[in-house]
């Protein structure tokens, strides 16, 4: 019996296979390796194919007997999903549509699912609770939201139980400094940062300096993924151990500005690095920060390493002994 981990190669996915496999999980990754590489899954076996592929995977199904599911897979770009909502609905509501259906053809009725802070939209309120009004205002969230409601329906037909994981900003690097952040493009401020401090970009641009806020840049609630990893784990737990379906709230309940966090990189990284002022990015709400309460009374869920400093540590440290990436670009 093995954990099907689809998305396994990516950044989050890849840091919650590691946490399962020290917690003696046997985990198999499914991946397509469009965003996600190689190397990060290192010696677990992999199945390379596409969530879109019926007969894949059937053909993975038939072969193996699953546990349950771990679902990263998915395109997370706001912006991109603004240009490209028909590959947003197509490969993230589609393909997570082809995977539940497998799960239930094969009997298999545990599923973690990687969801978003993109579900609330622009909310009226911080921290926000997980029963704050989900409006979302980009496809992306749109996606996340209809795969959430997708999953809650195939409960009550089916049975398969669910956990949806909503992160906030996704942030740092494997405490052993094996796995890190790499996407290409590059979008996510904290690498950016990063690729400055290293001399790789020639500055950082601050999207918009007129929010509502003390400094006037926008406020994100950034969680380390090591965190990240523990909340997966004990997730995936409470399902095999046959606990309710539930949704959850994962930040650090702590907001950081923009320009915090570039001040808090020129700390950890010695490097005076140079900062332009940019136009606001569309879409972005001026604050984002997350109520994870309910995560850490229901799951146990204990995050330890998402202040600002270790983050940022743990994320400088990969950056520069992988200056350009993985090394595998496939
Ligand atoms: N950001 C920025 N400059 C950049 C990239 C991002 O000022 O080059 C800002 C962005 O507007 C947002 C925050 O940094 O307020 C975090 O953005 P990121 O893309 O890392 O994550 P998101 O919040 O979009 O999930």
């Amino acid at each position: 019996m093995a954990i099907l981990v689809c998305g396994g190669a990516g950044y989050v996915g890849s840091h919650c296979l590691k946490e399962l496999e020290r917690n003696g999980v046997e985990c198999i990754v499914l991946d397509n390796l469009s965003r996600g590489h190689r190397e990060a899954v290192g010696t677990t076996p992999l199945l390379l194919g596409d969530l879109g592929d019926e007969a894949f995977l059937e053909e993975v199904f038939s072969s193996h007997t699953f546990e349950g599911v771990m679902h990263f897979a998915a395109s997370s770009l706001v912006g991109e999903s603004v240009q490209k909502p028909l590959d947003y609905y197509e490969n993230n509501l589609g393909c997570t549509m082809n995977l539940l259906k497998a799960m239930h053809r094969h009997g298999v009725s545990s599923i973690v699912f990687s969801s978003s802070a993109a579900v609330y939209g622009e909310p009226e309120i911080a921290p926000i609770p997980e029963d704050s009004p989900c409006s979302p205002t980009n496809p992306y969230g749109e996606t996340k939201l209809a795969m959430e409601r997708l999953m809650h329906w195939c409960e009550k037909a089916y049975g398969i139980r669910y956990i949806s994981l909503r992160y906030f900003n996704a942030a740092g690097a494997d405490l052993q400094g094996f796995l890190g952040e790499d996407h290409n493009p590059e979008t996510h401020l904290i690498p950016l940062v990063l690729q400055a401090a290293l001399g790789l970009r020639e500055a950082v641009t601050v999207f918009g300096q007129d929010y509502p806020t003390p400094d006037g840049s926008c406020i994100r609630d950034y969680i380390h993924v090591q965190d990240l990893a523990q909340a997966h784990w004990l997730a995936l737990k409470r399902l095999l151990e046959g606990g309710e379906s539930g949704i959850f709230n994962l930040g650090s309940q702590h907001g950081m500005s923009v320009l915090e966090i570039v001040e808090t990189a020129k700390q950890v990284t010695g490097v005076d690095f140079p900062v332009k002022a940019g136009p606001r990015r569309p879409g972005d709400p001026a604050v984002l920060i997350a109520s994870s309460e309910k995560a850490k009374k229901e799951l146990g869920w204990n995050p330890c390493y998402s202040d600002p400093q270790t983050i940022l540590a743990t994320a400088w440290r990969w950056h520069q002994a992988h200056p350009q990436g993985y090394q595998t670009k496939k």
